[in-house]
């Protein structure tokens, strides 16, 4: 278990902005060669422009040059634990199969672990396009 990278994860989610839905959330990527980037749920006064932690985690990454990831750690505001919502896991996709990590804020439940491609089972991808 990456538990820095849940970590991470967690101090990010303290930046989240969310004066809407008061549910922060924080992500954490991990990329190929070892470096962490991280986002937070971005609200918006016109609802549908806010963008999730883990988007934002991984806009962000590939504006700072990084495209490989192996990891993303997601922290809600528990005390349950929560799963990347069904945009960002295709989002995820894009990039790759990857290890999915799950904590709350307070480290009361144990983190669980799952694949991206076990969280979306047939998802749409590069190679859907050939043949156009
Ligand atoms: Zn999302």
């Amino acid at each position: 278990m990456d538990y820095e990278l849940i970590e991470r994860a967690r101090e990010a989610q303290q930046r989240a902005y969310a004066p809407y839905s008061h549910f922060p959330v924080g992500a954490a990527l991990r990329t190929e060669d070892g470096a962490i980037v991280v986002g937070v749920n971005v609200e918006n006064a016109s609802y549908p422009l806010g963008c999730c932690a883990e988007r934002v985690a991984v806009y962000s990454a590939v504006a700072q040059g990084f495209r490989r990831f192996v990891r993303i750690a997601v922290v809600g505001p528990g005390p349950g634990l929560i799963t990347p919502c069904g945009g960002c896991r295709q989002v995820l996709r894009e990039f790759g199969d990857m290890d999915v990590l799950m904590a709350d804020a307070q480290g009361t439940s144990e983190p669980k672990i799952m694949r991206l491609t076990d969280l979306l089972p047939f998802g749409f991808g590069k190679g859907d396009l050939n043949g156009l």
